[in-house]
Protein backbone atom coordinates (compact mmCIF):
# COMPACT_ATOMS: atom_id res chain seq x y z
CA UNK A 1 0.00 0.00 0.00
CA UNK A 2 1.49 3.37 -1.08
CA UNK A 3 0.86 6.54 1.55
CA UNK A 4 -0.05 8.45 -2.01
CA UNK A 5 -3.15 7.57 -3.21
CA UNK A 6 -3.22 6.32 -7.17
CA UNK A 7 -3.75 8.61 -9.88
CA UNK A 8 -7.38 8.19 -10.47
CA UNK A 9 -9.08 7.97 -13.61
CA UNK A 10 -11.83 9.26 -13.20
CA UNK A 11 -11.36 11.46 -10.24
CA UNK A 12 -12.39 10.31 -6.90
CA UNK A 13 -14.93 12.94 -6.89
CA UNK A 14 -16.24 11.41 -10.34
CA UNK A 15 -16.42 8.16 -8.92
CA UNK A 16 -18.49 9.45 -6.20
CA UNK A 17 -20.71 11.42 -8.72
CA UNK A 18 -21.01 8.40 -10.93
CA UNK A 19 -22.20 6.28 -8.06
CA UNK A 20 -24.74 8.66 -7.54
CA UNK A 21 -25.77 9.33 -10.63
CA UNK A 22 -26.48 5.71 -11.31
CA UNK A 23 -28.79 5.98 -8.53
CA UNK A 24 -30.38 9.71 -9.24
CA UNK A 25 -31.44 8.13 -12.55
CA UNK A 26 -33.64 5.57 -11.04
CA UNK A 27 -35.86 8.05 -8.95
CA UNK A 28 -38.17 10.26 -10.28
CA UNK A 29 -36.32 13.81 -8.61
CA UNK A 30 -37.66 16.48 -10.41
CA UNK A 31 -36.17 18.79 -12.91
CA UNK A 32 -32.92 20.49 -11.74
CA UNK A 33 -32.85 18.43 -8.17
CA UNK A 34 -30.29 15.83 -9.17
CA UNK A 35 -27.46 18.32 -10.16
CA UNK A 36 -28.55 20.48 -6.90
CA UNK A 37 -28.05 16.89 -4.97
CA UNK A 38 -24.88 16.04 -6.70
CA UNK A 39 -23.13 19.59 -6.72
CA UNK A 40 -20.33 20.64 -3.66
CA UNK A 41 -21.43 23.64 -2.48
CA UNK A 42 -18.44 25.24 -1.64
CA UNK A 43 -15.12 24.45 -1.17
CA UNK A 44 -12.92 27.08 1.19
CA UNK A 45 -9.27 26.84 0.78
CA UNK A 46 -6.82 28.93 2.86
CA UNK A 47 -3.01 29.20 3.10
CA UNK A 48 -1.74 30.41 6.19
CA UNK A 49 1.89 30.72 7.77
CA UNK A 50 3.40 29.22 10.64
CA UNK A 51 6.74 30.34 12.45
CA UNK A 52 8.48 26.62 13.20
CA UNK A 53 12.10 25.90 13.01
CA UNK A 54 13.24 29.51 12.51
CA UNK A 55 11.17 30.11 9.23
CA UNK A 56 7.80 30.40 8.44
CA UNK A 57 6.27 27.33 6.56
CA UNK A 58 3.35 27.67 4.58
CA UNK A 59 -0.17 25.05 4.85
CA UNK A 60 -2.60 24.24 2.45
CA UNK A 61 -6.14 23.88 4.62
CA UNK A 62 -9.34 22.94 2.63
CA UNK A 63 -12.79 22.98 4.21
CA UNK A 64 -16.00 21.55 1.22
CA UNK A 65 -19.35 22.30 2.18
CA UNK A 66 -21.16 19.57 -0.17
CA UNK A 67 -24.75 20.19 0.92
CA UNK A 68 -26.35 21.92 3.73
CA UNK A 69 -29.85 20.58 3.46
CA UNK A 70 -29.48 19.99 7.69
CA UNK A 71 -26.99 22.13 9.70
CA UNK A 72 -24.88 21.42 11.01
CA UNK A 73 -22.39 20.23 8.15
CA UNK A 74 -20.59 17.32 9.35
CA UNK A 75 -17.57 15.60 8.49
CA UNK A 76 -13.76 15.05 9.72
CA UNK A 77 -10.55 16.91 9.25
CA UNK A 78 -8.06 14.74 7.39
CA UNK A 79 -3.92 15.39 7.49
CA UNK A 80 -2.50 13.58 4.85
CA UNK A 81 0.52 14.98 2.14
CA UNK A 82 -2.14 14.25 -0.92
CA UNK A 83 -4.90 15.95 0.17
CA UNK A 84 -6.56 18.13 -2.52
CA UNK A 85 -9.64 19.97 -3.53
CA UNK A 86 -10.86 16.99 -5.40
CA UNK A 87 -10.67 14.72 -2.33
CA UNK A 88 -12.08 16.60 -0.11
CA UNK A 89 -15.04 17.42 -2.16
CA UNK A 90 -15.89 13.92 -2.40
CA UNK A 91 -15.44 12.99 0.99
CA UNK A 92 -17.86 15.40 2.04
CA UNK A 93 -20.22 14.42 -0.91
CA UNK A 94 -20.06 11.09 1.06
CA UNK A 95 -20.59 12.43 4.22
CA UNK A 96 -23.87 14.10 2.85
CA UNK A 97 -24.75 10.89 1.66
CA UNK A 98 -24.10 8.73 4.98
CA UNK A 99 -25.31 11.48 7.39
CA UNK A 100 -28.57 10.67 5.40
CA UNK A 101 -28.61 7.22 4.33
CA UNK A 102 -28.01 6.24 8.57
CA UNK A 103 -30.90 9.10 9.25
CA UNK A 104 -28.85 11.54 10.66
CA UNK A 105 -29.57 15.69 10.99
CA UNK A 106 -26.38 16.90 9.25
CA UNK A 107 -25.36 18.02 5.50
CA UNK A 108 -21.98 16.38 4.67
CA UNK A 109 -18.36 18.28 4.77
CA UNK A 110 -14.46 17.41 4.80
CA UNK A 111 -11.71 18.88 5.28
CA UNK A 112 -8.16 18.66 5.15
CA UNK A 113 -4.84 19.84 5.80
CA UNK A 114 -2.23 18.69 3.01
CA UNK A 115 0.66 18.07 5.39
CA UNK A 116 2.31 14.65 6.48
CA UNK A 117 1.73 14.04 10.63
CA UNK A 118 4.81 12.41 10.88
CA UNK A 119 7.29 15.02 9.26
CA UNK A 120 5.93 17.71 12.39
CA UNK A 121 6.59 17.34 16.26
CA UNK A 122 3.58 17.27 19.07
CA UNK A 123 4.34 20.88 19.89
CA UNK A 124 4.45 21.98 15.99
CA UNK A 125 1.26 19.89 14.88
CA UNK A 126 -0.44 21.92 17.68
CA UNK A 127 0.51 25.09 16.62
CA UNK A 128 -0.59 24.43 12.84
CA UNK A 129 -3.77 23.43 14.33
CA UNK A 130 -4.60 25.83 16.18
CA UNK A 131 -4.05 28.48 13.25
CA UNK A 132 -6.16 26.07 10.63
CA UNK A 133 -9.14 26.48 13.87
CA UNK A 134 -8.56 30.30 13.75
CA UNK A 135 -9.04 30.60 9.80
CA UNK A 136 -12.16 28.06 9.86
CA UNK A 137 -13.86 29.78 12.73
CA UNK A 138 -13.52 33.50 11.04
CA UNK A 139 -15.79 31.72 8.24
CA UNK A 140 -17.74 29.97 10.72
CA UNK A 141 -16.69 26.41 9.30
CA UNK A 142 -15.81 25.19 12.82
CA UNK A 143 -19.21 26.09 14.69
CA UNK A 144 -21.43 23.81 16.60
CA UNK A 145 -24.46 25.02 14.61
CA UNK A 146 -23.16 25.33 11.53
CA UNK A 147 -20.26 22.93 10.80
CA UNK A 148 -18.68 20.31 13.18
CA UNK A 149 -15.47 18.50 12.24
CA UNK A 150 -14.38 15.41 13.60
CA UNK A 151 -11.35 12.94 13.37
CA UNK A 152 -10.32 11.35 10.05
CA UNK A 153 -7.30 10.01 8.90
CA UNK A 154 -4.25 11.41 10.34
CA UNK A 155 -5.99 13.50 13.20
CA UNK A 156 -7.46 11.98 16.59
CA UNK A 157 -8.37 13.20 20.09
CA UNK A 158 -5.49 14.96 20.34
CA UNK A 159 -6.28 17.18 17.34
CA UNK A 160 -10.01 17.62 18.23
CA UNK A 161 -9.01 18.48 21.95
CA UNK A 162 -6.42 21.49 20.22
CA UNK A 163 -9.39 22.61 17.97
CA UNK A 164 -12.26 23.13 20.85
CA UNK A 165 -10.07 24.39 23.24
CA UNK A 166 -8.93 27.03 20.27
CA UNK A 167 -12.71 27.21 19.36
CA UNK A 168 -13.34 28.10 23.28
CA UNK A 169 -11.39 30.97 23.23
CA UNK A 170 -12.13 32.26 20.10
CA UNK A 171 -15.77 32.16 21.18
CA UNK A 172 -15.93 32.21 25.08
CA UNK A 173 -19.45 33.29 25.13
CA UNK A 174 -20.81 30.69 23.57
CA UNK A 175 -22.15 27.92 25.47
CA UNK A 176 -22.32 24.97 23.59
CA UNK A 177 -18.63 25.72 22.25
CA UNK A 178 -17.47 22.20 22.96
CA UNK A 179 -20.06 20.63 20.51
CA UNK A 180 -18.14 22.87 18.03
CA UNK A 181 -16.52 19.27 17.20
CA UNK A 182 -16.31 15.54 17.79
CA UNK A 183 -13.83 12.99 18.59
CA UNK A 184 -12.91 14.99 22.01
CA UNK A 185 -11.46 13.11 24.40
CA UNK A 186 -13.72 11.76 27.08
CA UNK A 187 -12.05 14.67 29.86
CA UNK A 188 -13.04 17.13 27.19
CA UNK A 189 -16.54 16.41 26.62
CA UNK A 190 -16.16 13.24 24.32
CA UNK A 191 -18.15 9.96 25.12
CA UNK A 192 -17.43 6.41 25.46
CA UNK A 193 -16.85 4.65 22.55
CA UNK A 194 -16.32 7.52 19.62
CA UNK A 195 -12.94 5.90 19.02
CA UNK A 196 -13.55 2.21 18.55
CA UNK A 197 -17.07 3.76 16.91
CA UNK A 198 -15.96 2.77 13.22
CA UNK A 199 -14.68 -0.43 13.94
CA UNK A 200 -17.59 -1.34 15.88
CA UNK A 201 -20.17 -0.17 13.18
CA UNK A 202 -18.52 -2.32 10.76
CA UNK A 203 -18.59 -5.35 12.74
CA UNK A 204 -22.57 -4.75 13.48
CA UNK A 205 -22.80 -4.57 9.61
CA UNK A 206 -21.71 -7.42 9.58
CA UNK A 207 -23.41 -8.94 11.91
CA UNK A 208 -26.85 -8.05 10.45
CA UNK A 209 -25.60 -9.02 6.90
CA UNK A 210 -24.92 -12.86 8.61
CA UNK A 211 -28.68 -12.37 10.02
CA UNK A 212 -29.58 -11.38 5.90
CA UNK A 213 -30.17 -14.94 4.18
CA UNK A 214 -30.53 -13.62 0.86
CA UNK A 215 -27.67 -11.02 0.77
CA UNK A 216 -25.91 -14.18 2.29
CA UNK A 217 -26.65 -16.09 -0.23
CA UNK A 218 -25.94 -13.85 -3.08
CA UNK A 219 -21.85 -13.21 -1.78
CA UNK A 220 -21.94 -17.24 -1.88
CA UNK A 221 -21.27 -17.64 1.81
CA UNK A 222 -22.77 -19.60 4.57
CA UNK A 223 -22.71 -20.39 8.74
CA UNK A 224 -21.85 -17.41 10.69
CA UNK A 225 -18.92 -14.77 11.24
CA UNK A 226 -17.27 -17.40 12.90
CA UNK A 227 -14.16 -19.14 10.97
CA UNK A 228 -15.16 -16.42 8.18
CA UNK A 229 -11.05 -15.68 6.21
CA UNK A 230 -10.47 -12.22 6.10
CA UNK A 231 -8.14 -9.76 4.90
CA UNK A 232 -7.95 -5.64 5.97
CA UNK A 233 -6.33 -3.39 4.20
CA UNK A 234 -4.94 -0.87 6.30
CA UNK A 235 -4.23 -1.18 10.23
CA UNK A 236 -5.04 2.36 11.41
CA UNK A 237 -8.18 3.24 13.92
CA UNK A 238 -10.93 2.09 12.03
CA UNK A 239 -9.09 -1.14 10.01
CA UNK A 240 -7.48 -2.14 13.75
CA UNK A 241 -10.72 -2.05 16.01
CA UNK A 242 -12.76 -4.02 12.87
CA UNK A 243 -10.53 -6.58 12.89
CA UNK A 244 -9.70 -7.01 16.95
CA UNK A 245 -13.32 -7.28 17.22
CA UNK A 246 -14.06 -9.77 14.61
CA UNK A 247 -11.53 -11.79 15.28
CA UNK A 248 -11.78 -11.65 19.13
CA UNK A 249 -15.44 -11.33 19.58
CA UNK A 250 -17.14 -13.02 16.94
CA UNK A 251 -14.59 -15.91 16.02
CA UNK A 252 -13.25 -14.41 12.34
CA UNK A 253 -10.06 -15.12 11.18
CA UNK A 254 -7.79 -12.13 10.23
CA UNK A 255 -5.62 -14.33 7.23
CA UNK A 256 -3.82 -11.42 6.58
CA UNK A 257 -3.18 -7.39 6.97
CA UNK A 258 -1.61 -4.96 4.37
CA UNK A 259 0.39 -2.05 5.57
CA UNK A 260 2.45 0.48 4.05
CA UNK A 261 5.50 -1.69 4.45
CA UNK A 262 3.88 -4.84 3.43
CA UNK A 263 1.42 -7.31 4.24
CA UNK A 264 1.55 -9.99 7.05
CA UNK A 265 0.00 -13.46 6.35
CA UNK A 266 -1.26 -16.51 8.62
CA UNK A 267 -3.86 -18.83 7.11
CA UNK A 268 -4.48 -19.83 11.28
CA UNK A 269 -5.71 -16.37 11.97
CA UNK A 270 -3.62 -12.98 13.09
CA UNK A 271 -3.68 -12.08 16.66
CA UNK A 272 -4.33 -8.26 15.96
CA UNK A 273 -3.58 -6.69 19.59
CA UNK A 274 -0.13 -8.05 19.24
CA UNK A 275 0.58 -6.73 15.27
CA UNK A 276 -0.45 -3.41 16.04
CA UNK A 277 1.74 -3.11 19.01
CA UNK A 278 4.34 -4.37 16.35
CA UNK A 279 3.22 -1.46 13.96
CA UNK A 280 3.31 0.88 17.28
CA UNK A 281 6.48 0.22 17.94
CA UNK A 282 8.40 -0.19 14.89
CA UNK A 283 6.06 1.84 12.03
CA UNK A 284 5.22 -1.52 9.77
CA UNK A 285 4.66 -5.21 9.93
CA UNK A 286 8.03 -6.47 8.61
CA UNK A 287 9.15 -8.49 11.24
CA UNK A 288 6.19 -9.57 13.01
CA UNK A 289 6.84 -13.24 14.39
CA UNK A 290 2.79 -13.80 14.38
CA UNK A 291 2.78 -14.60 10.41
CA UNK A 292 4.70 -14.53 7.23
CA UNK A 293 5.88 -10.81 5.55
CA UNK A 294 5.90 -10.26 2.15
CA UNK A 295 6.94 -7.02 0.70
CA UNK A 296 4.03 -6.61 -1.59
CA UNK A 297 1.22 -5.41 -0.11
CA UNK A 298 -1.28 -5.13 -2.79
CA UNK A 299 -1.18 -9.38 -3.26
CA UNK A 300 -2.40 -9.37 -0.06
CA UNK A 301 -5.64 -8.08 -1.77
CA UNK A 302 -5.80 -10.90 -4.25
CA UNK A 303 -5.40 -13.36 -1.58
CA UNK A 304 -8.11 -16.13 -1.30
CA UNK A 305 -10.28 -15.08 1.55
CA UNK A 306 -13.94 -14.80 2.14
CA UNK A 307 -14.20 -11.23 2.48
CA UNK A 308 -12.13 -8.27 2.13
CA UNK A 309 -12.32 -4.81 4.27
CA UNK A 310 -10.15 -2.22 2.88
CA UNK A 311 -9.51 0.43 5.28
CA UNK A 312 -7.48 2.49 4.15
CA UNK A 313 -7.24 5.10 1.45
CA UNK A 314 -9.77 5.66 -1.33
CA UNK A 315 -8.95 4.06 -4.87
CA UNK A 316 -7.32 1.01 -3.19
CA UNK A 317 -9.14 -1.32 -5.46
CA UNK A 318 -9.68 -0.06 -9.35
CA UNK A 319 -9.43 -1.57 -12.54
CA UNK A 320 -6.16 -2.39 -12.60
CA UNK A 321 -6.48 -4.75 -9.41
CA UNK A 322 -10.27 -5.74 -9.42
CA UNK A 323 -10.42 -8.60 -11.88
CA UNK A 324 -7.73 -10.31 -9.25
CA UNK A 325 -9.94 -10.04 -5.69
CA UNK A 326 -10.95 -13.60 -4.70
CA UNK A 327 -13.21 -12.14 -1.94
CA UNK A 328 -16.54 -12.76 -2.07
CA UNK A 329 -17.52 -9.57 -0.09
CA UNK A 330 -15.84 -6.65 -0.06
CA UNK A 331 -16.92 -4.35 3.29
CA UNK A 332 -15.75 -0.84 2.61
CA UNK A 333 -14.67 0.70 5.79
CA UNK A 334 -12.42 3.70 4.31
CA UNK A 335 -14.26 5.99 2.26
CA UNK A 336 -14.21 5.14 -1.39
CA UNK A 337 -11.62 2.42 -1.51
CA UNK A 338 -13.58 0.84 -4.57
CA UNK A 339 -13.38 3.41 -7.92
CA UNK A 340 -16.09 3.30 -10.00
CA UNK A 341 -14.60 1.22 -12.74
CA UNK A 342 -13.43 -1.45 -10.33
CA UNK A 343 -17.06 -1.19 -9.03
CA UNK A 344 -18.61 -2.12 -12.14
CA UNK A 345 -15.85 -5.15 -12.57
CA UNK A 346 -16.45 -6.35 -8.99
CA UNK A 347 -20.59 -6.47 -9.33
CA UNK A 348 -19.80 -8.40 -13.13
CA UNK A 349 -17.95 -10.90 -11.26
CA UNK A 350 -20.90 -11.35 -8.54
CA UNK A 351 -18.95 -9.86 -5.48
CA UNK A 352 -21.28 -8.21 -3.36
CA UNK A 353 -20.05 -4.64 -2.01
CA UNK A 354 -21.57 -3.32 1.28
CA UNK A 355 -20.97 0.19 0.14
CA UNK A 356 -18.68 2.84 2.45
CA UNK A 357 -21.57 5.31 2.78
CA UNK A 358 -23.47 2.66 5.03
CA UNK A 359 -20.10 0.27 5.95
CA UNK A 360 -17.86 3.04 8.04
CA UNK A 361 -21.34 5.32 8.87
CA UNK A 362 -20.25 4.15 12.32
CA UNK A 363 -18.15 7.08 13.24
CA UNK A 364 -20.19 9.63 12.59
CA UNK A 365 -22.81 8.10 14.09
CA UNK A 366 -21.88 8.17 17.47
CA UNK A 367 -20.27 11.63 16.76
CA UNK A 368 -23.78 12.46 16.61
CA UNK A 369 -24.38 10.80 19.99
CA UNK A 370 -21.72 12.72 21.08
CA UNK A 371 -22.88 16.12 19.60
CA UNK A 372 -26.13 15.83 21.26
CA UNK A 373 -24.63 14.55 24.62
CA UNK A 374 -22.85 18.44 24.91
CA UNK A 375 -25.40 20.25 23.37
CA UNK A 376 -27.28 18.41 26.79
CA UNK A 377 -24.77 19.97 28.72
CA UNK A 378 -25.31 16.86 30.98
CA UNK A 379 -23.25 13.81 31.03
CA UNK A 380 -24.78 11.41 28.57
CA UNK A 381 -26.55 8.72 29.97
CA UNK A 382 -26.55 10.56 33.52
CA UNK A 383 -30.23 11.37 32.82
CA UNK A 384 -31.02 8.37 30.06
CA UNK A 385 -29.62 5.75 33.17
CA UNK A 386 -32.14 7.12 35.83
CA UNK A 387 -34.95 6.83 33.45
CA UNK A 388 -33.81 3.35 32.56
CA UNK A 389 -33.13 2.63 36.53
CA UNK A 390 -37.12 3.36 37.15
CA UNK A 391 -37.70 1.55 34.08
CA UNK A 392 -36.45 -1.07 35.47
CA UNK A 393 -37.19 -0.67 39.08
CA UNK A 394 -41.04 -0.82 37.37
CA UNK A 395 -40.31 -3.99 35.80
CA UNK A 396 -38.81 -6.11 38.53
CA UNK A 397 -41.46 -5.35 40.97
CA UNK A 398 -43.72 -6.00 38.76
CA UNK A 399 -42.71 -9.27 38.17
CA UNK A 400 -42.01 -9.74 41.38
CA UNK A 401 -46.01 -8.94 42.17
CA UNK A 402 -46.99 -10.94 39.47
CA UNK A 403 -44.99 -14.25 41.28
CA UNK A 404 -46.22 -13.56 44.79
CA UNK A 405 -50.01 -13.24 43.45
CA UNK A 406 -50.46 -16.29 41.01
CA UNK A 407 -47.87 -18.30 43.00
CA UNK A 408 -45.91 -18.91 40.13
CA UNK A 409 -43.29 -21.01 42.41
CA UNK A 410 -40.56 -18.65 41.26
CA UNK A 411 -38.78 -15.69 42.59
CA UNK A 412 -36.42 -13.15 40.94
CA UNK A 413 -32.58 -13.82 42.24
CA UNK A 414 -30.72 -11.27 44.05
CA UNK A 415 -27.70 -11.64 41.28
CA UNK A 416 -30.47 -11.05 38.59
CA UNK A 417 -32.24 -7.81 40.35
CA UNK A 418 -28.72 -6.19 41.01
CA UNK A 419 -27.58 -6.86 37.41
CA UNK A 420 -30.89 -5.61 36.30
CA UNK A 421 -31.21 -2.75 38.44
CA UNK A 422 -27.85 -1.21 37.81
CA UNK A 423 -28.76 0.13 34.43
CA UNK A 424 -26.94 0.68 31.40
CA UNK A 425 -23.50 3.36 31.40
CA UNK A 426 -22.77 5.16 28.74
CA UNK A 427 -20.46 2.78 26.88
CA UNK A 428 -23.82 -0.01 26.88
CA UNK A 429 -25.98 2.99 25.32
CA UNK A 430 -23.80 4.47 22.33
CA UNK A 431 -23.47 0.76 20.88
CA UNK A 432 -26.66 -0.41 21.71
CA UNK A 433 -27.16 3.07 19.83
CA UNK A 434 -24.99 2.30 17.06
CA UNK A 435 -26.20 -1.52 16.72
CA UNK A 436 -29.89 -0.19 16.56
CA UNK A 437 -28.61 2.31 13.59
CA UNK A 438 -26.65 0.21 11.68
CA UNK A 439 -29.41 -2.54 11.86
CA UNK A 440 -32.18 -0.60 10.27
CA UNK A 441 -29.79 1.35 7.43
CA UNK A 442 -28.99 -2.02 6.28
CA UNK A 443 -32.49 -3.40 6.17
CA UNK A 444 -33.78 -0.30 4.21
CA UNK A 445 -30.94 -0.67 1.47
CA UNK A 446 -32.32 -4.56 1.21
CA UNK A 447 -36.06 -3.88 1.56
CA UNK A 448 -35.18 -0.57 -1.68
CA UNK A 449 -33.31 -3.66 -3.71
CA UNK A 450 -35.87 -6.50 -3.21
CA UNK A 451 -38.50 -4.20 -4.12
CA UNK A 452 -36.60 -3.06 -7.50
CA UNK A 453 -35.39 -5.46 -10.20
CA UNK A 454 -33.66 -2.47 -11.64
CA UNK A 455 -31.23 -2.49 -8.41
CA UNK A 456 -28.84 -5.39 -8.59
CA UNK A 457 -26.67 -3.82 -5.85
CA UNK A 458 -26.30 -2.49 -2.24
CA UNK A 459 -24.79 0.46 -3.15
CA UNK A 460 -27.31 1.51 -5.85
CA UNK A 461 -29.81 0.84 -2.97
CA UNK A 462 -27.94 2.40 0.27
CA UNK A 463 -27.63 5.80 -2.45
CA UNK A 464 -31.28 5.54 -3.40
CA UNK A 465 -32.41 5.59 0.48
CA UNK A 466 -30.02 8.70 1.09
CA UNK A 467 -31.03 10.43 -2.28
CA UNK A 468 -34.72 10.40 -0.96
CA UNK A 469 -34.25 11.83 2.10
CA UNK A 470 -32.49 14.78 0.84
CA UNK A 471 -35.10 14.84 -1.83
CA UNK A 472 -37.36 14.96 0.45
CA UNK A 473 -35.63 17.97 2.98
CA UNK A 474 -35.60 19.83 -0.29
CA UNK A 475 -39.38 19.59 -1.05
CA UNK A 476 -39.88 20.39 2.83
CA UNK A 477 -38.00 23.50 2.59
CA UNK A 478 -39.46 24.27 -0.53
CA UNK A 479 -36.74 24.73 -2.42
N1 LIG B 1 -14.21 11.01 9.44
C1 LIG B 1 -15.28 10.14 9.76
C2 LIG B 1 -16.01 9.74 8.50
O1 LIG B 1 -15.48 9.74 7.43
C3 LIG B 1 -16.17 10.70 10.86
C4 LIG B 1 -16.89 11.97 10.53
C5 LIG B 1 -17.63 12.58 11.72
O2 LIG B 1 -17.71 11.96 12.75
O3 LIG B 1 -18.10 13.71 11.55
O4 LIG B 1 -17.15 9.34 8.54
Amino acid sequence: MNDSAPLQHPSFRDSVDQMFTRAARLLDLGPGLEEKIRVCNSTYVVRFGVRLRGRIHTFTGYRSVHSEHHEPVKGGIRYAPNVDQDEVEALAALMTYKCSLVDLPFGGAKGGLSLDPRDWSEDELEKITRRFTYELSRRRLISPSQNVPAPDMGTGEREMAWMADAYKRLHPEDIDARACVTGKPLGLGGIAGRVEATGRGVQYALRELFRTPEVLAAARLSGGLDGQRIVVQGLGNVGFHAAQFLSTEDGARIIAVAERDGAVINPEGLNIALLREHLRETGGVRGFDGGEYIADSAAALALDCDILIPAAMEGAIHAGNAGQIKARLVMEAANGPTTAEADRILRERGVVIVPDLYANAGGVTVSYFEWVKNLQQISFGRLERRLEEHRHQMLVEELERLSADRDLGWTLSEGFKQKYLRGAGELELVRSGLDDTMRAAFQQMVTVRANDSRIPDLRTAAYMVAIRRIAASYDALGL
